[in-house]
């Protein structure tokens, strides 16, 4: 993996002030192959690393931090920073309905996203109506309709039969129908082709001209690789969109496209899709997919780690966090467990706590290294995960097991007696009870 590049790349150089040309240099080698195995556009690898090369060597420098770790939290916000910063929402009209106009090429997902919105803005509370505008494959409109229909929204369509319809009419009708039907969003799913075409590009064009969007959003398949940068172009000069969907992301795209398209557009990315059910659908998160295409989870760890070196502070804030009933996460796991190292014995520590008795037969079957193994499999997570072990799935779980050395069973037995600790964590807060360090067995 790229942490194990640049950690063998760089175990001598740790502690040196400011990172010399050749430390630089070295880890942007490794950086650039990440982002081509990641499928980020060759141009645009060769300006993203061009900037960080600059920012690297003029730039911060951090005590914490070794030369290559510098240099990867440096291309970590970069890429965050590229992919948007921060999430954008939909822009909704001042005067319903709100139309959002789907664009992109044949394949890309934008029928099915067209459910995921609707069903999605219904629960918000919404009205939404789907417009079929595809009417270039055969059978586009009627899969419009079983989609509008798994979804629960209307679907306006042409009549059938009436020769080969006029999608420019279609949409505008469609704008008059939602507001004498009360429709407050008003979904437009266009035609897409295999490539780009002029003839595709500019029907695109003329039903934005003619039903004026609030949004235009280019729906673009993630697999798509390096073709991402031509797409999006081409799709960016015909059409003009607002904000990007990236779909297919359950996929094994590492994500490269994303980086590609924001950083030729300067369009937001605004959506993920994740699967063809009408729940697989997230909002887009730019730190996620930074450590995505980086492949780094785990070497954001150790940047983390590195900056934050434990202090007494940190406990405090736990300890107030445990008492307050907040929710412990994983990333407070690893404080205490870096907290119990530096104290020595976890045997000792236990054993000096009140109640402590009752514990005595774990104890002494408490194989201390436990720690090492079971903080290997913790900073094998992203700091996402740790946050968020919901997140934590079999593709996720797999990762972290091969990552630490575990297996996904080790990983799972983990989570559960993380999950139990929790619970008793909050028993304890409220008075129940005597805390149970997790990690622990039984
Ligand atoms: P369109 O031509 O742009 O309208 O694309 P469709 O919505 O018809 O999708 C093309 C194919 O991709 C269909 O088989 C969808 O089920 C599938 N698809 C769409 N979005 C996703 C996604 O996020 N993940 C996966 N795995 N498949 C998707
Ligand atoms: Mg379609």
């Amino acid at each position: 993996s790229l942490s194990d590049r640049l950690s063998a790349t760089f175990k001598n150089l740790r502690g040196k002030g400011r990172l010399s040309e050749a430390d630089v240099d070295a880890t942007i080698r490794e950086i650039r192959r990440a982002l081509l195995d990641a499928d980020v556009a060759l141009p645009v690898v060769r300006a993203f690393t061009g900037a960080v090369r600059e920012r690297a060597l003029s730039d911060e420098v951090s005590q914490a931090l070794n030369p290559s770790q510098q240099v990867v939290k440096i291309v970590n916000d970069e890429l965050v920073g590229i992919l948007g910063g921060q999430t954008r929402r939909i822009q909704f009209a001042k005067r319903p309905p709100t139309v959002i106009m789907l664009a992109g090429l044949q394949g890309a997902g934008k029928t099915t996203l067209a459910g995921k919105l609707a069903h999605w803005l219904t629960s918000e509370g919404h009205r939404p109506m789907l417009v079929a505008c595809d009417l270039q494959r055969p059978n586009a409109v009627n899969q419009l309709q079983i989609v509008g229909e798994r979804a629960g929204a209307f679907v306006y369509a042409p009549e059938p039969g009436n020769g080969v319809g006029d999608p420019v009419k279609v949409a505008r009708d469609a704008i008059e129908v939602a507001k004498t039907k009360l429709h407050d969003i008003v979904i437009v799913d266009t035609a897409g082709r295999l490539g780009i075409d002029e003839e595709l590009m500019r029907q695109a064009a003329d039903i934005r001209a003619a039903v004026n969007p609030d949004e235009v959003l280019f729906v673009i398949d993630a697999m798509i690789g390096q073709d991402a940068v031509t797409t999006a172009q081409a799709f960016n000069e015909g059409v003009d969109f607002t904000g990007v969907v990236l779909s297919k992301l359950d996929g094994d795209a590492r994500g490269g496209a994303a980086l590609s398209v924001a950083s030729v557009t300067g369009k937001p990315i605004m959506f993920a899709s994740t699967g063809e059910g009408l729940t697989d659908f997230e909002t887009f998160h730019p730190d996620r997919m930074a450590s995505r295409i980086l492949d780094m989870g785990d070497v954001l760890t150790l940047i983390e780690q590195a900056e934050k070196t434990f202090d007494a502070k940190q406990t405090e804030q736990l300890a107030k966090k445990v008492e307050k009933g907040e929710d412990f996460d994983l990333n407070d796991f690893l404080v205490q467990m870096e907290s119990i190292k530096k104290m020595g014995s976890l045997k000792k520590m236990i054993a000096m706590m009140p109640g402590a008795a009752q514990f005595k037969e774990q104890l002494e079957a408490f194989d201390e290294r436990e720690i090492d193994r079971v903080e290997a499999i913790v900073r094998s997570m992203t700091p996402q995960e740790r946050a968020n072990p919901r997140i934590l799935n079999g593709s996720r779980r797999a990762r972290i097991a091969r990552g630490s050395g575990r297996t996904v069973t080790d990983v799972n037995q983990l989570m559960e007696r993380f999950e139990h600790a929790r619970k008793m964590m909050r028993q304890a807060a409220s008075g129940r009870g005597m805390p149970q360090m997790p990690g622990m067995g039984g």
